[in-house]
């Protein structure tokens, strides 16, 4: 394959082929797929990728699969100019990046796993899984049922009743841990060694992550060519935060924009932010921590990527912030509000830390800012239980119409 070089080690820098593998046999590191994006910049131009089907395979010389067979519909979701809720938070140019109508599992996490799913089939793995705080084992279970693929999803068993239906109605076999996610993923790296299984986000991650590139490849070209000043993005492990930094600097790589002056601002949930607390306290490694919010697809108390989040935000001038629960809900609700927009929790954090970087003067009201929406506020409702108006109740008649309704608005 011209385009793919192979894959590299993120610590030591050596070399393995494309294989399902995911970590360095001589120093643990996470490998990483390189391209050849000089070869890639000779056949890639805008009018060609503009000219292709709206998903996010018009970017295909930048991902890692050869011949794309699941997920055709995933990404290209709609870039929104919040008009309403930049007027409420003092900013000209905000922008909502709409994940949660991402197709067919409402969440980002379609990207990643069109990819991850597509790469599965090619490297001809009959059985597709994953380690999940909820999205995910959604989409895989999709995406396997899509690929008539054996489908396996390990889940916390304590996750929300939406999003374990989300994924019982694929007929996957779903595997509730008694644990937290930390504990989930421990257990399926084990697995993972034994069994022969494409787990997205084990032995195939090093695809995997790739897709997330497309948040950052869309909205370039929805902004017209163009990088926004501010990203704000969400973090569980960490991958999706990297990987719009890496598919900006890809984007001037290969020749499609000049520059890249991106500042990245990070999002997580008070209850869950080991990122943001190292960030906050100046240390370049992550301690783990127990997850502890309302934010379940963003808690993951031992982030994979972390140290890279943390050298992102450095590089790129960005920073770490966190919300608690109740900002999270009063951002769902003022998202709603405001843009007619209903997410999850972790777009609620996302909109909360946007908010909290506005008020300490992080952004300023002119710049060109891309909020990401990662999840569906379907799959969670059970959040906003007695957070929302009680609908009023009445009779069906004009004089209770009246006296109830009428008279208290
Ligand atoms: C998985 C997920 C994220 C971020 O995941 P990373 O592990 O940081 O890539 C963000 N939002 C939602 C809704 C998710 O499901
Ligand atoms: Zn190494």
């Amino acid at each position: 394959m011209a385009k793919l070089k192979g894959l590299k080690c993120r610590e030591c820098g050596r070399e393995y082929p494309v294989e399902p593998i995911h970590v360095c046999e001589f120093c643990f590191g996470p490998l990483e797929v390189v391209y050849d994006y000089k070869e890639i910049k000779k056949n890639i131009s805008r009018e060609k990728i503009e000219g292709r089907e709206k998903s996010l395979w018009r970017y295909v010389e930048l991902l890692p699969v050869e011949n794309p067979t699941v997920g055709l519909t995933a990404g290209f979701t709609p870039l929104r100019k919040a008009e309403n809720l930049g007027k409420v938070l003092g900013l000209k140019n905000l922008y909502i990046k709409d994940d949660s109508v991402n197709h067919p599992t409402l969440s980002f996490k379609d990207r990643v796993v069109s990819v991850a799913i597509s790469k599965a089939k090619e490297f001809g793995f009959d059985t597709g899984a994953c380690a999940s705080t909820g999205n995910l084992a959604n989409s895989v279970a999709s995406h396997c049922a899509q690929a008539d693929m054996n489908c396996f999803v390990f889940i916390p068993a304590n996750l929300e009743t939406q999003k374990i239906i989300g994924s019982l109605v694929f007929n996957p076999t779903v595997v509730a841990v008694e644990g937290n996610y930390d504990d989930v993923n421990r257990l399926c790296s084990e697995i993972a060694n034994d069994l022969g299984w494409a787990f997205v986000n084990i032995n195939i991650r090093p695809y995997y992550a790739e897709g997330s590139k497309t948040l950052a490849f869309e909205v370039v070209e929805q902004l017209g060519w163009k990088a926004p000043d501010v990203v704000v993005a969400p973090a569980a492990s960490g991958s999706l935060y990297t990987k719009i930094w890496k598919g900006l600097k890809e984007l001037k790589e290969v020749g499609l924009i000049d520059t890249v002056n991106t500042r990245m601002l990070g999002a997580q949930a008070l209850g869950c932010s080991p990122i943001a607390q190292a960030w906050k306290e100046g240390r370049d490694f992550i301690k783990p921590v127990k997850p502890d919010t309302i934010a379940k697809s963003i808690a993951i108390g031992n982030p994979a990527d972390g140290i890279y989040a943390l050298q992102v935000a450095k590089e790129s001038g960005g920073l770490w912030e966190t919300a608690t629960d109740s900002e999270i809900i009063e951002a769902m609700k003022l998202l709603a509000e405001t843009e007619g927009i209903f997410t999850e929790t972790a777009g609620g954090t996302t909109i909360a830390v946007l908010k909290k970087y506005v008020e300490q003067g992080a952004i300023s009201p002119e710049e060109t800012v891309v909020a990401y929406i990662t999840g569906n506020g379907y799959k969670t409702m059970e959040v906003l239980q007695g957070q929302l108006q009680e609908p009023v109740k009445i009779l069906p008649t004009l004089k209770d119409f009246k006296e109830k309704v009428l008279a208290k608005v």
